[in-house]
């Protein structure tokens, strides 16, 4: 059945819901209480990652755009002693 669905909020949320909720046919408007994109400072980068921002981004229809633009980073940590035994990775 086709609903007609207002999203409040055209963050990175709100927008994937909208997009997901799309191409399931639903008509869908976005609700948005800032008057354009520059209202407010930009954030810096968004972390999108697998399983979590990721897998929403699949639902929507977006990954191969998201990898062909996206900038692959990666966090570590490691434990050593003092020497440099790792201890932790
Ligand atoms: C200072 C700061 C720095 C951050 N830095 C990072 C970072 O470096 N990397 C990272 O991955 N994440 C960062 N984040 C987190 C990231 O911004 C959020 O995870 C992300 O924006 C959440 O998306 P969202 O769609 O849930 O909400 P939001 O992005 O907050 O979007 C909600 C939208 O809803 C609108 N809205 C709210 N109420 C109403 C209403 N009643 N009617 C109409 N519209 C409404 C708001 O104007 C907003 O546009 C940062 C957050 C902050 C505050």
């Amino acid at each position: 059945m086709r609903h007609r669905i207002a999203v409040v909020g055209s963050g990175p949320g709100g927008l994937t819901f909208a997009r997901v909720l799309h191409r399931h046919d639903h008509l869908v408007t976005v609700l948005e209480r800032d008057p354009g994109p520059d209202a407010r400072p930009p954030g810096g980068t968004l972390d999108l990652h697998e399983g979590l921002g990721q897998r929403a981004l699949e639902k929507a229809g977006l990954l191969a755009e998201f990898e062909a633009l996206s900038r692959p980073e990666g966090q570590a940590m490691r434990i050593l002693d003092t020497d440099g035994t790792v201890l932790r990775d």
